[in-house]
Formats: C-alpha cells, structure tokens, sequence
C-alpha cells in the first residue's frame, strides 16, 4: 500500500494550495480528485454563463500575487472558463500535477494505528498521516425529492454536476430554483443555448441585483468583510430620500456585486426598515425593467420578503423576462402538484418540457458526509448526528490528523482568501506536529496527533450560533442553514448554523489568536 505524509483530495482553488504549501515543508504529499482534471467548482459547473459573480473574488487572495494580478482576467466577472485556467496555470507554473492522480473519488477513511487508510472509487488504498479534505462546502448536490420527479421523461441536469457543454437547441427547458446558480443559467440559456423555451420555476420570487462585467481594479483590501469595499459608516434614515435613491442607483449600476450590502448603507443587515428599503427599490427596478404585468407580479418578492439571502447578482436578470421565450412559474401563486412524465404541473397548468434542471443548491455538508469517515471512536456520521460541526470550520473534535478546508462553520465571504487562511492554519499547525515529531523520534515516540478539544468545539459553535441568530440571514430559509436539504437536523429549533457570520476579518483574526496562544482549543499529543 502507497503511503504519504499528506494526503489532500479535491484539486480545487484549496486543494492546489494546501498541496503546494505542503510541498513546501518538504512532506510527501498526493493529492486525488474525483474529476478527470483540475478545476474543483470551476469544473463541476460549467452551466451557460457561469461565473464567479463576486468580482473581487480573487483580490485579497496572495498566492503568487504577482501572478495574479498580471493574469489575463477578461472582465471584473470571472468566467468558469478563465478560473479553471488559472487553476490550470498555477499547476503548471509549480510543477504540481505530478503530484495529483484524477478520477479518484475518496470513498472511506479510517483512522488506527496513529495513520488514516483511506479508501477510493478505484479500489485503491493508501496511507497517510495526514489528511486534508478539501473538498468543498457545495459538492453534494441537492435533489428535491419533488414528487413524481423519476417519471420524467425528458433530461434532467443538475447545475452543481454540468461538466461539459451541452446541446440545449430548440428544447424546452425548465429551470427550478433561482439562487446565483439558477439566475446565472436562466440568463445564460436566455442569450447563448438557442433554447426554445425557458421557464424560471421558482418558489420564491428573489431579490437579483446586477453586476457589470467591465474590469476594475479599484478594490479595498481590507474590507472587514472580505468583498473588497470600505467599510461603511452612514445609516439609511440619517439622510434624505433623494439622497438614499441616489446611493441605491449607483449600487445598480456598481461593477462590483453585493453592493447593495456594502457600498449603501451600514445598517442594511441589521435594520428591518433599511432592509426594506433596499427591497423596495429593487422592486422599482423590477417594475421598470419588466414590461409584462404578469410575468413582473410573479418575479416580485412577497411585500414583507427582506433581502436576507446571500445576494444573488447576475447582469440581465429581469431583462431576459422581456424575450418572448422566457417565462417565470411562482410557486407561491400557481402550486406546484408535482413532475409528470411529460413536464411540471401546476395547480392551473401541465408545464411541457425537454429538459428539467435543478438548479437547487448543495447538500451544505455533504461532501464530507459522503465519505465514510471512521475516527479512533466514533464515524464522522455519528459526530454529526444532529448537524455538522467544527472548531474554525477545519476540524472535528476527536478526528486526529483530520483537517477541512472551508469546513462547515467557515466565515460567510470570498472563497479565495478564506481558503488561503485555512491553508496556512493548516499548515501551520502540520509544521507544528512535524516540528515536535522530529523532537520525538529521537525519543522513539509515536508520532503526533492534532486534535480539537471537544471544549473548544463546543465553545465555537455557541458563539456561531449567537452570531448567526443576531444577523438578518437568521430570518430567512437558505443554505446557509441547511433548511432546504440536509437530513441531519439539529434537535435546537430544527436548524443548522452552519457558517460563521463575523466576516473574514474577524475570523482571521480568531485563528490568529489561536496560533499566538500556541493552537488554544487544540491538542498536540503521541
Ligand atoms: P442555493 O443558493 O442554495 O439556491 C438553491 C435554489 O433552489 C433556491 O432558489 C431554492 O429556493 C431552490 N430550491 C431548493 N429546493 C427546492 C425545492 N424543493 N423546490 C423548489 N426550489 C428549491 O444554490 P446555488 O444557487 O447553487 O448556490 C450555491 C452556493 O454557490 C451559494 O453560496 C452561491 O452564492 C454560490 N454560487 C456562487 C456563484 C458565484 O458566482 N460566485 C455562482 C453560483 C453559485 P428557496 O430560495 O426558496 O430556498
């Protein structure tokens, strides 16, 4: 059996980066992937139009910043295409791929004997000291189990497993459910498949705001919240209404996404009635962009619907309701009685369709909860029985050796950065245990095992949850806490918080503080 320091899985923007830090403390280091190349989510989802609709998604991300920054970036809204070449460049640039075996799917890792064994879809079995999975918080794809779903007779797609382009000419294509993957395939199907039909099937209106997609390197670095914007200080009522119609405006027509959060007002997420008034003038956008009655009832949000979902920002999105081809389905209005073989019925009508696609969000802890994942006295299943958990969002109090990278409990932000914190702190802590290891081998010690504390596991969570509970997310159903999928509930009021809502600064701060307190809330023990 093959054996190594360190195994990584998942060569996504988090995979490439810990196995290149690994490297470079000189372990011996695989890293395996389920799909046939690099890529991660800038390959798994190669949906018309996808992009990283955050357009700062990269700036705060250091990793050969020189490369970076020169990099051919064609606009401010990084298409899959340009991300997964970028991934592709860095691999080449640091000689990485000899390292990397693909179409490995990770399938159980049990941990005895001071190393884990891990398992793949290829039969293959290896051993490692350590292991690093990083693969990703939206992996798993969620399928509705919408009923009558299998009698479909036409193809059906998920957005999160599109890993090639596909044919879409002439068909009638329905698309369920309008987060940022689903507005971005709806305007992407509307504008390059030559689709015959496309019908929105949603059972919320959203809020969509738009992004341009010129390039503009004007970004704040030290945005506390990790979106490249200055912090903002001036409160929504502390000026006129002309004043807050011309702020809101220029949010509109920002290049950058999630303005509306982050360059209006300071108390957009924490007020009700400044929430409210974000809503109202996107529904006056509506209102202006969408010319048919019918079709702009159904696209506009419930009158007491905040804007408390992850923002979802996508050039075009009203507009394309204007083409003769598109059109919306409101669950809220027309019923859904379920899938036939034919297409979606509604209370009012039979929806005829080719092709279905669910673009219905991930499973938030599912790529780890898919992995059978044994450690010295419980399974990860067991661990998690009532929601995953975490310490820092890249550990699990009683899984030796075992690290995630944007872990459940993560902070809600940019991946790029996020990811790159948790590389270090990773690796950091690997240096730590190989430091000490090498102390003990002249001990002839066994080797050592890092491990969270239960204590400080449990003590991360509260204050998640206090934080997730005071923010605006709290009040609406979202991945963010798991309301739409997950079969693992929590037992306090039925949800999970599953990502840390202090932002990226205050985050980063936290795993500072515990590496200058020596790994506080984590053992380091043979
Ligand atoms: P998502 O945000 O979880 O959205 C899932 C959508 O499916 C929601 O509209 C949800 O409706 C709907 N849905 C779920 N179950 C349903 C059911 N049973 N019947 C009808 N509708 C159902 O998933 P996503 O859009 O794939 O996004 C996942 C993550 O990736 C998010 O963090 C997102 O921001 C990120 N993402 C980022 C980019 C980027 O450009 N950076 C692009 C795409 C995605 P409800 O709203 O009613 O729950």
């Amino acid at each position: 059996m093959n054996s190594f320091d360190a195994v990584v899985v998942g060569a996504g923007f988090a995979g490439i980066h810990q196995l290149y830090k690994l490297r470079e403390l000189g372990l011996s280091v695989k890293l395996f992937e389920k799909a046939p190349e690099v890529g991660g989510t800038w390959y798994w989802n190669q949906y018309p139009n996808a992009a990283s609709d955050s357009p700062s998604e990269l700036y705060r991300y250091s990793w050969d910043k020189e490369v970076l920054l020169n990099y051919p970036w064609p606009t401010h809204v990084v298409p899959q295409k340009e991300s997964q070449a970028y991934l592709k460049h860095m691999v080449k640039r640091h000689g990485l791929q000899k390292h990397m075996q693909f179409s490995r799917e990770l399938k159980s890792a049990s941990f005895q004997d001071s190393s884990w064994t891990l398992r793949f879809s290829t039969g293959e079995t290896v051993k490692t000291t350590y292991l690093i999975a990083a693969t990703g918080a939206f992996n798993k794809p969620n399928w509705p189990k919408i009923p009558g779903c299998e009698r479909f007779s036409g193809e059906q797609y998920h957005s999160g497993i599109w890993p090639e382009q596909r044919d879409l000419k002439g068909k009638r294509v329905g698309v369920i459910g309008n987060g940022s993957s689903g507005a971005q395939i709806l305007v992407g199907l509307a504008k390059q498949s030559g689709a015959k039909q496309i019908v929105a099937l949603q059972r919320e209106a959203a809020y969509v705001s738009i992004t341009m997609t010129s390039f503009g390197k004007e970004l704040e670095i030290n945005c506390p919240l990790g979106y490249g914007f200055k912090p903002l200080t001036t409160l929504t009522f502390d000026v006129s209404a002309e004043e807050r119609e011309r702020v809101y405006e220029a949010a509109w027509n920002d290049v950058m996404a999630f303005s509306f959060i982050y360059k209006t007002f300071s108390d957009v997420l924490t007020s009700d009635a400044a929430n409210k008034e974000v809503c109202n003038f996107i529904k006056r956008k509506i209102t202006q962009i969408v010319k048919d009655p019918a079709k702009r009832a159904r696209l506009t949000p419930e009158p007491d619907a905040l804007y408390a979902k992850r923002p979802v920002c996508c050039a075009s999105y009203y507009e394309i309701f204007n083409q003769d081809n598109v059109d919306i389905v409101n669950f809220q209005m027309t019923p859904l009685v379920g899938i036939t073989e034919k297409g979606i019925q509604t209370e009012e009508k039979l929806q005829e369709l080719d092709v279905l696609v669910y673009a219905t969000g991930f499973e938030t802890d599912g790529s780890w909860a898919t992995i059978d994942i044994s450690g010295p006295s419980q399974t990860l299943k067991q661990h998690w029985a009532e929601g995953a958990t975490s310490y820092l969002g890249v550990m699990e109090a009683g899984f030796p050796n075992f690290f995630m990278v944007v872990g459940p409990q993560s902070a809600v932000t940019n991946m790029p950065p996020l990811i790159e914190g948790q590389v270090n702190f990773i690796t950091g802590m690997i240096s730590k245990a190989e430091a000490l290891q090498k102390e003990n081998e002249a001990n002839r010690k066994k080797s050592i095992l890092i491990t969270a504390t239960q204590e400080a596991e449990d003590g991360y969570m509260a204050e998640c949850r206090s934080l997730a509970e005071g923010s605006i997310y709290y009040r609406d159903k979202s991945f963010l806490f798991a309301d739409n999928h997950t079969s693992r509930k929590s037992s306090k009021n039925g949800r999970n918080v599953l990502w840390y809502f202090g932002g990226l600064n205050k985050y980063l701060d936290k795993v500072q503080e515990v590496i200058d307190t020596d790994y506080r809330g984590f053992t380091f023990a043979s």
